[in-house]
């Protein structure tokens, strides 16, 4: 439970305390808390692009049923004004991508010290 806190709040993995943004658009490159580098090597963020889809496509079909729902318009318009309003929440599905990926990069392999 106080991961699920974590990932919400955007928490450092490890100590589940210290902020991962500091920004809307930049990352504290280690937790001001505990210290844990948040990028382990080159290319690390790869596995957050996965993370961005299995957020990212629900979001999106959720977009366009609400669309349809609310308009009933034909299916190109509900889909062209759903991508259009996803374009609004893109950044958060790309900074809860990277959060995503942290926690759960840590549950699998952990950093200690
Ligand atoms: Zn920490």
């Amino acid at each position: 439970m106080r991961r699920l806190t974590a990932v919400v709040a955007g928490r450092c993995p490890r100590c589940l305390d210290g902020r991962i943004w500091r920004g809307l658009f930049s990352m504290n490159e280690v937790c001001p808390v505990c210290g844990l580098r948040f990028e382990r090597e080159p290319g690390y963020w790869t596995g957050a692009m996965v993370a961005s889809y299995a957020l990212g496509v629900p979001i999106l079909v959720v977009l366009i049923f609400l669309v349809w729902l609310v308009t009933r318009w034909d299916v190109t318009f509900v889909l062209a004004v759903a991508d259009g309003l996803f374009i609004l929440v893109a950044p958060l599905v790309w900074r809860y991508s990277r959060i995503v990926w942290l926690h759960l990069d840590w549950l699998v392999d952990p950093v200690r010290g």
